[in-house]
């Protein structure tokens, strides 16, 4: 009877009228969202809303966990990938509010680590099994094009089997392709918040959202395995932005997100807000693994820093990357984006063996290759 009822156009039609009705009149819960959220990859800004919102039952939890490490496992099976870390610079023109490194915090000891000391770096990390390297540092003046397409084209030269990511900030779209043809394959900028009036609170006035954003689209634009993000818990972001940084994501379509909590730093002007919260990180991150299946999704330091297990918890929420740090340890201190920040007196040799140990013992595998994004035929 239904289904002769469901062959007539009339009728069909006031069958999706009452369950749109039903629908309304009994919101969705967080398991409901969940599932959507899997069968589709995307849900309504309400959706998000819910999910973004505490509290959340234990029940709640697992469930998008557990969906999150199976798409997870889909894709990539146990493996979690390494990238080694180089914080080659700590000089920034920059003043985010929320960075330690930020050009006014006048505490800090700058330093810059030459092309030899960079190439020695990425030795060792060879030496060990790295096969991406991550050259991360502040937007200092001294890298100019030439000399981070110097630094790039020779590590490209010495370990062509190995992947280079940069991040080192906002350029002109020259630079930006200037860096890939020297070689380097992935570029990280987190876009920090996707609504400018927040956007606004966390910068100065000189640096603009927009100008963040579309430097995030040219880098996708030239070919670069893109990454963006943001910081979870920052001073006075609201569920609703980031709902907004989902929304941006999602037509961004990026191939690596790293999110981590935000952590205060004594000498910045959030020394004395509140640091996010591992509940509300891990929830994120389960939300992006289930929008973004094919994602590259570290287990960030600022994660470990606020929790002992912190990089576990990523792992088991969907995440599939650890970046362990293999700069030299002089400059680890120095290198300091907030308080209490994991790794700094840790040799890259036992920073390996300790997540390679971590990464086990909760059922995952860790891969040395280079773990690329699967890019599909069609996309860029
Ligand atoms: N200069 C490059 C850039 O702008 O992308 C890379 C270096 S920047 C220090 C790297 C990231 O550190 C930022 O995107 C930001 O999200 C994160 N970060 C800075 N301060 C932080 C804090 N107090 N807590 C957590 N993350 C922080």
């Amino acid at each position: 009877m239904l289904q002769e009822n469901r062959k007539n156009p009339e009728l069909q039609k006031e069958f999706v009228i009452t369950e749109i009705m039903y629908m309304s009149k009994t919101p969705m819960n967080k398991i409901e969202w969940i599932q959507k959220l899997r069968e589709e990859e995307n849900l309504p800004s309400e959706g998000y809303e819910q999910l973004l919102r505490s509290p959340w039952s234990g029940e709640e939890e697992e469930f998008l966990y557990t969906n999150a490490r199976e798409v997870r496992i889909k894709n990539y099976g146990h493996s979690i990938y390494m990238r080694g870390l180089i914080e080659f610079t700590n000089y920034c023109r920059n003043d985010c509010y929320y960075c330690g490194i930020r050009k006014s915090n006048c505490h800090i000891t700058r330093y810059r680590l030459t092309k030899e000391e960079i190439l020695a770096c990425c030795e060792q990390g060879y030496r060990i099994g790295y096969r991406t390297f991550v050259l991360q540092g502040g937007e200092d003046g001294y890298f100019t094009d030439e000399r981070i397409c110097d630094i790039v084209g020779e590590i490209r030269h010495r370990y062509p089997d190995c992947a280079i990511t940069l991040s080192i900030g906002e350029r002109a779209k020259e630079s930006y392709q200037a860096f890939f043809d020297a070689g380097a394959n992935r570029y990280l900028l987190r876009q920090e918040t996707s609504n400018s009036f927040h956007y606004g609170k966390l910068h100065p006035h000189t640096m603009s959202m927009e100008h963040r954003q579309q430097c995030l689209r040219d880098l996708k634009e030239i070919g670069f395995q893109t990454g963006c993000g943001i910081m979870v818990g920052s001073p006075e972001q609201k569920t609703e932005y980031i709902v907004e940084d989902l929304m941006f994501m999602k037509e961004l379509n990026p191939h690596m997100i790293g999110i981590g909590p935000f952590i205060p730093h004594q000498d910045t002007c959030f020394a004395s807000e509140p640091a996010g919260t591992l509940e509300d990180t891990l929830h994120l991150l389960g939300i992006l693994r289930l929008m973004f299946p094919r994602v590259l999704l570290p287990a960030t330091t600022a994660l470990g820093s606020i929790h002992p297990r912190g990089r576990e918890m990523g792992v088991l929420a969907g995440a599939n990357i650890v970046m362990p740090n293999i700069s030299p340890l002089e400059v680890r201190e120095k290198y300091r984006l907030y308080d209490g920040k994991i790794g700094i007196g840790e040799e890259a040799v036992r920073s390996y063996q300790n997540l390679c140990r971590r990464m086990e013992a909760i059922g995952y595998e860790v891969q040395m290759g280079r773990g690329d994004y699967p890019r599909n035929s069609d996309e860029k």
